[in-house]
C-alpha cells in the first residue's frame, strides 16, 4: 500500500475511477489505468497523483451512507516537503521538485516546490511555508484562489 495514508483519493468513494476501474487496492486493479481514471466527482477536477492528495471530504470506499450531493469543503491538498499536507493553487497541484529558486526569498535550494500559476506560468519555492504565504499573499485578500 502507498505510504501517503490512507485518506486519500485513491481510496475515496468520490474518486470516479473506484466505479470505473475498481477499488485501488483489488488485486485485479490496473493501478496505471485507476491513476488515470482519477477525477473527483465532487469538484470535477482530475487527480493526477490520487494516492498522495487529500481533502476534507474524504469518504472510505466501501463504508456506506455518503452524502450524494456533498458540498466541496476547502482545498485540495498534495503531499510536500517533510510529509506536510499543502493546499492546491486552485486546480494546479504543487509537485516536489530538485534544484529551485524561491520566488519569495530569492534562496537557492535542492528541494522545493513548484506550482503552476493561473497565467501557465510556473513558480518555486524553497519551502512549505514560504509557498503557502505566497499563496495566501495579499493579492488574494488572505484566501485561497478557487477554494476555501
Ligand atoms: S478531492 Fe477529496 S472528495 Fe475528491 S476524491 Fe479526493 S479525497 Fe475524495
Ligand atoms: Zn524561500
Amino acid at each position: 500500500m502507498p505510504n501517503g495514508g490512507s485518506d486519500n483519493c485513491g481510496n475515496c468513494f468520490y474518486n470516479k475511477a473506484q466505479s470505473e476501474i475498481g477499488r485501488a487496492f483489488d488485486r485485479c486493479t490496473d493501478h496505471e489505468q485507476f491513476v488515470k481514471a482519477s477525477l473527483c466527482t465532487i469538484r470535477n477536477t482530475n487527480i493526477p497523483d490520487p494516492f498522495y492528495t487529500y481533502c476534507r471530504n474524504f469518504y472510505p470506499q466501501g463504508r456506506g451512507g455518503q452524502p450524494k450531493h456533498p458540498t466541496a469543503v476547502g482545498a485540495i491538498h498534495a503531499l510536500g516537503l517533510n510529509h506536510q499536507r499543502i493546499p492546491w493553487n486552485g486546480v494546479y497541484p504543487p509537485m516536489l521538485v530538485d534544484n529551485i529558486k524561491c520566488a519569495v526569498c530569492g534562496a537557492s535550494s535542492h528541494s522545493g516546490i513548484r506550482v503552476e500559476t493561473v497565467h501557465g506560468r510556473f513558480e518555486t519555492f524553497c519551502s512549505n511555508e514560504h509557498y503557502v504565504g505566497w499563496l495566501f499573499r495579499p493579492k488574494n485578500n488572505g484566501s485561497l484562489p478557487d477554494s476555501e
